[in-house]
């Protein structure tokens, strides 16, 4: 096992509360009685449904396909009624589930392994996306990085983010399948060397896949310290390589791909045995939930049976989250379903919370010395709000990981995250604005262009056909003449 090259930079220590659910074996969710599948899981355009109302499907049957380039499929995890497909800006499937269960085929282990572009396909049908949050589809990040020399392959295992402990359970649980993920994205990329990347504050999981590669030659596993946001693949490239990828890079133009603990077992999943990505593991936790767990569920599984399946909730919590407390996305909806992205439900009591009163800023620096980015978010805070979304710009608010080590620091509670969440839809917003506004200009000058070659070609036509006529008349006059003087 080897220790990490250095410490990134930034990086803070939140309360972990990893405890509540780091030691639960996953249990599984088997049967929801309806399923709300989501046909945006990915960072493309909605899939698009394949189902009709009133349909039955299968298990693994696939419901809505991949709609143009960074979109994939979505596939039904059990078998059901299709009672309603929803349009708005949550389009979704959704499915009564039924008692008796079928599935499409037998799943089927794979007599000879497939070659590299095999793989990939199997891996775009699969429906897999990052399923660390970013929801990046799997097969368009394998293939883009193909365009770069990959050296380097790691695994994130950190899982930084406090409560949760999904990956955690996995590479204690499923390590075999995760070194089999491995070794296919290994042989995809041709990535010389993996690190599997652990946090020391898991160490059952950092034994068990040390004792799994003792016999790899090709893999390592790295002890990390604890930090936040070491999952960040920046600051996970930093400490394990001693490596900075600069601004505006990409880790995969550097030669190294970082590929998260849950995709990669849902790579071995499909490559192996032709799996959908239809299932996945997350945390529940949180003061305000009855049995904390960690739970196998249905993709498309509402928030309210999962609560339901974990006891209840000992009081209304003060908040709940879809991911970690740190970067995910709170919701009020007990139907909000599970998606391939999802990690964690948390329900949470005020006292598991930052102070709701924010008050002004001392400039004490906290926030420049958690910022693993290298910002400046007292600075970058003050521009936005102003408006001044050039000059925020130009200090790299679109460069912030929406980590929210800032935040959490700040002893005056100021929401700088959501300010810069808040500056990078609007930068986000101004662009469209101007590609649009830059493509209506071309079009119509397109439009200019076009109808002044038609007038001219109108004019040309008259002209000639004037000339034509003129020459006819000129024609006659002489065979007049002629005449006349025979
Ligand atoms: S941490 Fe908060 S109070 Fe301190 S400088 Fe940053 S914004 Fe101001
Ligand atoms: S949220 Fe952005 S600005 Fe704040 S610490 Fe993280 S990367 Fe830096």
């Amino acid at each position: 096992m080897l220790n990490a090259k250095l410490k990134p930079h930034g990086c803070i220590h939140p309360l972990s509360r990893k405890e509540l659910t780091s030691d639960l074996p996953v249990e599984t969710l088997y049967l929801p009685s309806r399923l709300i599948l989501r046909l945006q899981q990915h960072s493309g355009a909605p899939a698009l449904p394949v189902v009709k109302v009133g349909e039955q499907v299968k298990a693994y049957q696939i419901i809505a396909r991949g709609n143009g380039r960074m979109s994939v499929p979505v596939h039904s995890p059990l078998a059901g009624e299709v009672t309603e497909i929803t349009s708005g800006n949550k389009p979704s499937i959704i499915i009564k589930v039924s008692a008796e269960q079928s599935q499409v085929s037998p799943l089927q282990l794979l007599e000879e392994l497939p070659e590299r572009d095999a793989m990939l396909s199997l891996v775009e049908q699969a429906g897999i996306v990052g399923m660390g949050g970013a929801m990046f589809p799997a097969a368009d990040k394998l293939r883009m990085s193909l365009r770069h020399n990959i050296e380097t392959l790691i695994i994130n295992g950190s899982e930084c983010e406090p409560y949760l402990t999904v990956d955690d359970r996995l590479m204690r649980e499923q390590g075999e399948q995760l070194l089999g993920g491995i070794k296919f994205i290994q042989q995809i990329t041709k990535a010389q060397h993996v690190y599997i990347g652990i946090e020391d504050n898991k160490p059952e999981a950092l034994a068990r896949m040390d004792a799994l590669c003792a016999d790899e030659p090709t893999v390592d596993v790295v002890a990390l310290p604890a930090l936040y946001p070491m999952g960040s693949a920046k600051q996970m490239i930093e400490a394990i390589t001693g490596q900075q990828i600069p601004r505006g890079k990409r880790s995969t133009e550097m030669g190294v791909l970082v590929q998260n603990v849950g995709t990669s077992i849902a790579i071995f999943n499909a490559v192996r045995f032709g799996r959908p990505l239809t299932h996945r593991v997350i945390t529940v936790s949180g003061g305000a939930i009855e049995r904390p767990s960690n739970l196998m569920v249905p993709i498309g599984t509402p928030v309210s049976e999962i609560i339901a399946f974990c006891g209840g909730l000992k009081n209304k919590p003060a908040r709940m989250v879809m991911g970690g407390p740190m970067m995910g996305k709170a919701f009020t909806d007990l139907h909000e379903p599970i998606t391939k992205g999802s990690s964690g439900v948390l329900l949470l009591n005020e006292d598991e919370l930052p102070s709701p009163r924010p008050s002004a800023c001392v400039r004490c620096g906290r926030c420049v010395d958690a910022c693993p980015m290298s910002l400046a978010p007292l600075e970058m805070v003050a521009e936005l709000k102003i408006d001044n979304f050039d000059t925020a710009k130009k200090m790299g608010v679109n460069e912030c990981l929406l980590c929210g080590s800032c935040s959490y620091v700040c002893p005056a509670a100021i929401p700088l995250t959501e300010y810069f969440d808040w500056g990078q839809q609007e930068l986000y917003r101004q662009r469209l604005a101007e590609q649009k506004t830059k493509r209506t200009c071309l079009n119509s000058a397109a439009r200019r262009e076009r109808l002044e070659r038609e007038a001219q070609a109108r004019e040309a036509a008259k002209a000639a056909k004037a000339a034509q006529s003129g020459n006819r008349r000129a024609s006659r006059r002489v065979a007049v003449t002629e005449e006349k003087t025979s």
